[in-house]
């Protein structure tokens, strides 16, 4: 049978990165970016104070303290957003009022802040006119310099990146408006059998179950940032799923996902189905437990087809480790690469195939990354995803892994910020 491995040769020697748009900043959270996108601004902008105090000539404070204040005159004052407005020939002589975030006016070179001064005089608007210092400042203290964040030509992502809440901090800080992204690829979910209810408020016949597949599906692609159309259910009939089918293929979508009927059954319809309508099945099957049936089809105007299982982890492993693989290689992403995590029980299987188990990872007292494979491995139980926070690979060779082995494990989201590396 196809391994992992091939299966996701194949999978990953189709499509193409898909062209470029450039977003509103607004509009670009989850987006992948095009380019690298360097800044062009510098952060902070301008010398400002960290401190609501007073800005001072560090040498004029000398010897300061508390039993030997220094007594200097205000020069003037300035809140943030304003600009100090300083004739060309102004001298500091004294101190200059400053509030946090305010421009450090041009000449003095530290703050000193409000609780190490006193106030001794105002004039008639409550401004202080005079003050004692009761601490020595040094140069460069409390003032946050420009550009010692960002300076214009620092990378601020590499292309090929997920825009992540932090990014969105610092292109909003660099004035970044328009980003370059990837135009993500749409998708359409549909899912089959009879036994299907999509309707919430329906009370269950006997035989009949809920359906949790599109919803998993269709949310966790929009975690991504990427929107999947629900096209319904099909109640098990081979000619309404082509007449869905050829509906989706008019319109633009590049990704069709479907759940069920793609197993041995009699009534698993979709691989003769997509022959019928002229799609060439690039792999049905594939070792892996659960999800064994996992089907990829190309039809001749380009769109994939994925069929994954209808057991609800079986779906789920089909998406995270058959369509994403994919829909990152349309975004021009890097394939996401496993953690290391320290196997916490000893772990057997009954099959040389590769597993994709419900896990939960941990950090030990030893501050070592720890996993545990939940029990109700079970493709159709679905309470272990309330715990689980990873999959955990356990490959194909040998049938059993010992406690205290190093496994792979995928975090169920790591894809905002830098990659994460195990070095
Ligand atoms: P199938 O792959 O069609 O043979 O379905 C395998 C199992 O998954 C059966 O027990 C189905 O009832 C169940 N199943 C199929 N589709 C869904 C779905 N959308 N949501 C929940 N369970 C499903
Ligand atoms: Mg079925």
């Amino acid at each position: 049978m196809l391994s992992y491995k091939d299966a996701l040769k194949t999978i990953l020697a189709e499509a193409n990165i898909r062209e470029r748009q450039d977003l509103p900043l607004d509009e670009a959270l989850g987006a992948i970016t095009a380019t690298r996108i360097n800044g062009t601004e510098y952060l902070p902008p301008f010398h400002n104070s960290a401190m609501d105090g007073f800005a001072v000539i560090s040498h004029m404070t000398k010897g300061a303290s508390i039993s030997n204040p220094v007594t200097l005159a205000v020069d003037g004052s300035t809140m943030a957003g304003d600009f100090p407005e300083t004739s060309s020939d102004f001298i500091p002589k004294g101190a200059w009022e400053i509030m946090t975030g305010a421009p450090v006016p041009e000449g003095y070179d530290a703050v000193i802040r409000i609780e190490d001064i006193d106030i001794l005089a105002r004039d008639e608007n409550e401004r202080p006119t005079e003050i004692s210092i009761k601490t020595q400042a040094f140069e460069g203290k409390n003032i946050r310099k420009a550009g010692t964040d960002f300076c214009p030509g620092d990378l601020l992502m590499e292309k090929g990146t997920r825009i992540g809440p932090n990014h969105i901090m610092a292109l909003a800080a660099l004035g970044q408006g328009n980003i370059p992204v990837i135009k993500p690829p749409k998708l359409a979910v549909i899912s089959t059998g009879k036994e299907l209810v999509d309707d919430m408020a329906h009370v269950l016949k006997p035989g009949q179950i809920r359906n949790s597949n599109s919803p998993y599906l269709i949310k966790s692609l929009a975690a991504f940032g990427i929107t999947a159309r629900n096209e319904g259910t099909i109640f098990d009939e081979p000619d309404k799923f082509e007449q869905k089918i050829q509906e989706l293929l008019s319109k633009d979508i590049q990704i069709i996902l479907s759940s069920g009927a793609v197993s041995m059954g009699r009534y698993d319809f979709i691989p003769d189905g997509l022959k019928k309508m002229g799609a060439e099945i690039l792999f049905h099957k594939a070792a892996i437990r659960p999800g064994k049936p996992v089907l990829f089809a190309r039809f001749p105007k380009g769109t994939y087809f994925f069929g994954l299982p209808g057991n609800p982890i079986a779906s789920a492993v089909g998406l995270r480790f058959f369509a994403y693989p994919l829909i990152r290689k349309m975004l021009g992403q890097q394939q996401e690469s496993p953690v290391k995590a320290m196997l916490n029980d000893d772990f057997t299987k009954e099959s040389p195939f590769r597993f994709f188990q419900k896990a939960a990872f941990n950090v030990n007292a030893g501050g070592r990354l720890t996993v545990d494979i939940l029990p109700g491995q079970e493709s159709f139980k679905i309470k272990p995803l309330l715990q689980q926070n990873c999959w955990a690979i356990i490959p194909e060779d040998g049938l059993s892994v010992k406690a205290g082995s190093l496994i792979d494990i995928y975090p169920l989201s790591t894809d905002f910020g830098p990659n994460f590396s195990q070095g």
